[in-house]
């Protein structure tokens, strides 16, 4: 069983966040440092520490998690200028907090996508 981490109480509404989406699958909310102008983060209801955690059981969701990206773009407004969706696994992949989430990044061009 993971062990849950502050997203499971922004989920709950137990702590403040810029929530823009909620369903019973999936959750979104700003990202409290943006990196750039629109910074959305969308992760599951339910704990899923790292991309290496997933199983065949969380497809649904993780499906859900692209539709609600895509839908959340439209809605910023960015989708015609096109965006980029990240999610980072791990040390080497720079994750920070074992709950998996999509980064949803847009507003301005973003560049080349791994520095060298
Ligand atoms: P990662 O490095 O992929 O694990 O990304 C974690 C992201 O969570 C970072 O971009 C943080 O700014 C963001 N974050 C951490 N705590 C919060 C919070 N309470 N509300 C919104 N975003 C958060």
């Amino acid at each position: 069983m993971s062990e849950e981490t502050i997203f499971s109480k922004i989920i709950r509404k137990e702590i403040p966040s810029d929530m823009l989406y909620q369903d019973e699958l999936v959750t979104a909310f700003r990202d409290i440092t943006p990196q750039a102008p629109s910074h959305i983060l969308i992760i599951p209801n339910k704990v899923i520490a790292t991309v290496d955690d997933v199983t065949t059981d969380d497809e649904l969701t993780l499906g859900r998690m692209f539709t609600v990206a895509a839908k959340i773009a439209r809605d910023e407004g960015i989708s015609d200028d096109g965006y980029r969706l990240i999610v980072n696994c791990k040390d080497h992949g720079g994750q920070e907090v074992y709950h998996i989430h999509m980064h949803l990044l847009g507003g301005r061009p973003l560049g080349a996508m791994v520095k060298r």
